[in-house]
């Protein structure tokens, strides 16, 4: 089979692998059918995942049917269509049994497919503890409507899950790509009186008034201005910082209003500044990324009826044998890509 391979930093390439088999009693190979590609695919060809082997397929965003389970796997079955969470987790450890899955202490624990083993970005994949990391996608519920529940819909509807937003609350968004929308969409739930989403990418911008209409949208320059201007407290009473920008962790806290909730969604390249002496007295409360990947049947649910649709985002669709043309257009962002759709052949 054909899969796409991180070789060494800077550089992925299409190459030939044989098929996967089952290593543990709790494997599932699943049949990929869509796969997509992410900002974290780019930033391990940059260099910012030290984590990342070389040698391994990329591809941590997918959909499939069920090949083949081990004999301990309980919840699937060959034939059944499923997502598969970006995250591995055993499901007993301390932080699994706390929902804190990001952190479970299995060796293969937290984000892996695609990052420390072979992922999906391919035609078949091996997904460890299945019983965790696959959940079945209802009748109703298509393959692209499906394709983001394991890893940017499961960080927005944590970011949202663990922000606190009341009804009272205006929340302030920094980011409008595809993380971002899905933060949206997660947040829209929680109905806060009011969202604010800042993106510096006029396309991007465009995107959301097209899409979200009840979303006041502005640019980062004039972000600090806006948001106090449309909040009752002196700023944001929420900023989910999605962004990763090299200006936006600073920008989240300045738009804060005292004593707000801020999350740290982004995966930043560089090292962050958090300048105490300036934010003293403020009393913000930070909450630091990465996504606890455990909620995709809640996800799978509203996307069953209706709350949430992420089809809008995928704005691409790509053969396999053509992923690297994919890759082309997604890193260099033209032709106003958002999310691209790696399907089969
Ligand atoms: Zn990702
Ligand atoms: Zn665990």
């Amino acid at each position: 089979m054909i899969a796409m391979t991180y070789i060494e930093p800077g550089k992925f390439a299409l190459t030939e692998k044989s098929r996967p088999r089952l290593e543990n009693p709790r494997d599932a190979i699943v049949r990929v059918t869509i796969s997509s590609i992410c900002t974290s695919d780019l930033h391990i060809k940059h260099g910012s995942v030290p984590r990342a082997v070389p040698g391994i397929t990329l591809g941590h965003e997918m959909v499939g049917v069920v090949e083949e389970v081990g004999s301990a796997v309980t919840k699937v079955k060959p034939g059944d269509r499923v997502t598969v969470n970006v995250e591995t987790y055993c499901g007993e450890c301390f932080f699994c049994r706390h929902g804190y899955v990001n952190n479970c202490t299995d060796p293969n624990g937290g984000w892996a497919l695609g990052c420390r083993i072979d992922g999906g970005q391919t035609q078949y994949v091996r997904v460890p503890f299945a019983d965790q990391g696959l959940d079945r996608i209802p009748d109703t519920v298509t393959d692209e409507q499906a394709l983001f529940v394991g890893d940017i819909l499961a960080t927005g509807y944590w970011a949202a899950k663990i922000s606190e937003i009341t009804p009272e609350d205006t929340v302030l968004i920094l980011g409008g790509g595809p993380t971002g929308v899905c933060t949206l969409l997660c947040a829209r739930l929680k109905n806060p009186r009011r969202i604010i989403l800042c993106e510096k990418e006029e396309a991007r911008r465009r995107f959301i008034r097209r899409h979200y209409p009840d979303v006041l949208v502005c640019t980062p320059e004039e972000c600090r201005e806006f948001t106090l201007a449309n909040s009752g407290h002196g700023g944001a009473d929420v900023v989910l910082e999605v962004a990763g920008g090299e200006d936006t962790f600073r920008l989240a806290w300045e738009c804060a209003r005292p004593n707000a909730i801020v999350i740290v969604v982004a995966l930043y390249d560089q090292d962050q500044v958090l300048p105490l002496p300036q934010m003293y007295g403020k009393n913000l409360t930070f909450k630091t990324g990465g996504v606890d990947g455990c909620d995709c049947a809640a996800i799978l649910k509203l996307i069953e009826e209706g709350k949430i649709d992420t089809t809008p985002l995928i704005t691409h669709r790509f053969p396999l044998s053509r992923i690297e043309e994919a890759y082309r257009i997604f890193e260099n962002r033209l032709d106003e890509v958002v999310k691209v759709a790696i399907t089969e052949g």
